[in-house]
């Protein structure tokens, strides 16, 4: 039966998604780059649902090709460590983007599309209750989502008309209205459990890597652009898939698609044990501080409930009405040799408590966590 299923996806694939050759062109400052192979067309009217996690159909991948999906950004920092990981390697992807997010980022959605991945939707507020919900908000929901990613990536012509369920919460509602507006639903054929709250960066490429193998050696990849962990995990699951013999394959749209702008290439360094390529920190990548917290609580299918108000403004995040009081304060609990924990204790300061919190976090992401788990 298996077997069966098999051979109709491929035939289904071969019938229904043109497959073309890709530019195989070597990967600027990077010979051994995984690159992309080539694409696959989807017509959403000839495959109106995608993976195997969910359907019958899903892309007709060859032996050793994998296509890799994102869900739920923009959330810089990661994002853009995500999209120079992906730069350095020339690999091209398929994001699905939260409106209520590109709202929030829309020069990195201006960066997705610059870049050359293809960008589909995953609503506008990404509800965990599409199984459940009404009509009319299913409809606001999409085409929010929709209307807010192409005003952020200033071109209509930029999403392609791809959508993924958040939570994979499937019904016939939400998949009908997809599909009376030609829009194929995305599910996946493989998850990494990166959404998980104490996953580890070798944990998602094991799982990633064993379960690929399992399903024929193939498979559409679903992953979170919005947690560091997966923006570590990434370079070693490239290098991972290049060493086991996989190919990367992209999933586009059919008709014309926007102008794409070259990428500038982040610089590589050679890694301290050899042979391969760290990106060199930047201002963006390191320097810079994240914007949103890291998101705490784990919702119904595990993915992580975001901590943002509506502007964007972390609930903690109040406003100093008094700048130099709070420096002074700061440079007294210095003086007295306490930590920044005991002053937020002593303060109660929900700004110094979100300030540590925020200092951790990218600690998680800097270069010293990239070498440590690199090792
Ligand atoms: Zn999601």
């Amino acid at each position: 039966m298996r077997g069966v299923a098999v051979i109709f996806c491929c035939l289904a694939g071969g019938l229904f998604g043109a497959v073309s050759a890709a530019n195989a062109a070597a990967c600027p400052g990077n010979p051994n780059a995984l690159g992309t192979s080539r694409t696959i067309t989807v017509d959403p009217q000839a495959m109106p649902k995608i993976g195997s996690m969910q359907y019958k159909t899903t892309l007709a991948l060859e032996d050793h090709e994998v296509a890799i999906t994102f869900d739920d950004g923009p959330l810089p920092p990661y994002t853009n460590r995500i999209l120079d990981t992906l730069a350095a390697e020339c690999v091209k992807v398929t994001y699905f983007l939260v409106g209520r997010q590109a709202d929030a980022y829309p020069a990195t959605v201006r960066r997705i599309l610059a870049a050359g991945h293809v960008i589909g939707t995953h609503s506008q507020n990404h509800p965990l209750t599409f199984d459940q919900m009404a009509l009319g908000r299913i409809e606001r929901e999409v085409d929010g989502g929709i209307a807010s990613v192409q005003t952020a990536a200033g071109d209509p012509r930029a999403v392609a008309p791809f959508f993924r369920i958040p939570g994979l919460l499937r019904n016939k509602t939400v998949e009908a209205y997809l599909a009376t507006k030609s829009i194929a639903v995305w599910s996946a054929d493989e998850v990494a459990d990166d959404w998980y709250r104490h996953v580890s960066a070798k944990d998602i490429v094991t799982k990633a890597m064993s379960r690929i193998e399992a399903k024929g050696h193939r498979g559409i990849l679903l992953l979170h652009d919005i947690h560091p962990a997966t923006a570590m995990a990434l370079p070693v699951l490239l290098r991972e898939l290049k060493a086991r013999g996989y190919r990367i394959v992209q999933a586009v749209p059919a008709g014309e698609r926007p102008k794409v702008a070259p990428e500038p290439q982040p610089a590589l360094v050679a890694d301290a044990a050899g042979g391969w390529p760290r990106l060199a920190p930047t201002r963006e990548t390191v320097g810079a501080a994240p914007t949103a917290l890291p998101p705490k609580s784990l919702d119904r299918f595990g993915e992580r409930k975001r901590e943002t108000s509506s502007k964007g403004e972390h609930k903690s995040g109040r406003k100093f009405a008094d700048k130099s009081e709070r420096t002074s304060r700061i440079v007294r609990h210095q003086r007295e040799k306490v930590s920044h924990c005991e002053m937020a204790r002593r303060d109660r300061d929900p700004v110094v408590t979100a300030s540590i919190a925020r200092k951790r976090h990218k600690t998680a992401v800097s270069d010293a966590g990239w070498t440590r788990f690199q090792r």
